[in-house]
């Protein structure tokens, strides 16, 4: 929190209300939450309308302070960057088409997607969409999943 305003502040960007708040609650709610879940915490901490936390959330991942990754058929997915985080470069993402859940991946495991694409000039955006998976619990006739997916 205090590490992205200081981040937000040493771009040139002001520090309004919306944002710190957007800010706080995304520090607040664990894992990857989408917009309905960052405004309902921005609510608890001061009466904002979607529109006004829509645009916060687009400001700061403009600004390279938030990121977000898109999923199949649902919202997006906001979380700081990892310039915020000091964790290290972006990761990936697979999203459960069938439960929504959303496993991290590290952006190695996509290198030989990313070196294909590099050979014939294309920059992938790795991070920018999930890929669709349906996860252990969602599959048909799974009864167990040892290997749940986390965060
Ligand atoms: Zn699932
Ligand atoms: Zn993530
Ligand atoms: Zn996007």
């Amino acid at each position: 929190m205090q590490a992205a305003l200081a981040l937000l502040r040493g771009r040139g960007h002001r520090v309004t209300a919306p944002r710190r708040r957007v800010l706080e609650a995304v520090g607040r709610l664990e894992g990857h939450p989408d917009v309905t879940e960052v405004h309902a915490a921005v609510q608890e901490l001061g009466a904002t309308h979607l529109a006004t936390t829509y645009r916060a959330l687009e400001h700061l991942c403009a600004a390279g302070i938030l990121t977000h990754v898109h999923l199949d058929h649902a919202p997006a997915r906001y979380h700081f960057s990892a310039e915020v985080t000091g964790a290290g470069p972006e990761h990936a993402h697979a999203a459960c088409r069938g439960c929504g859940a959303v496993l991290d991946l590290p952006v190695e495991v996509l290198s030989p997607v990313r070196e294909h694409l590099a050979a014939r000039g294309y920059e992938p955006h790795l991070g920018h969409t999930a890929l669709s998976v349906t996860c252990p619990d969602c599959a048909p006739g799974q009864g167990t999943s040892p290997d749940r997916a986390r965060g």
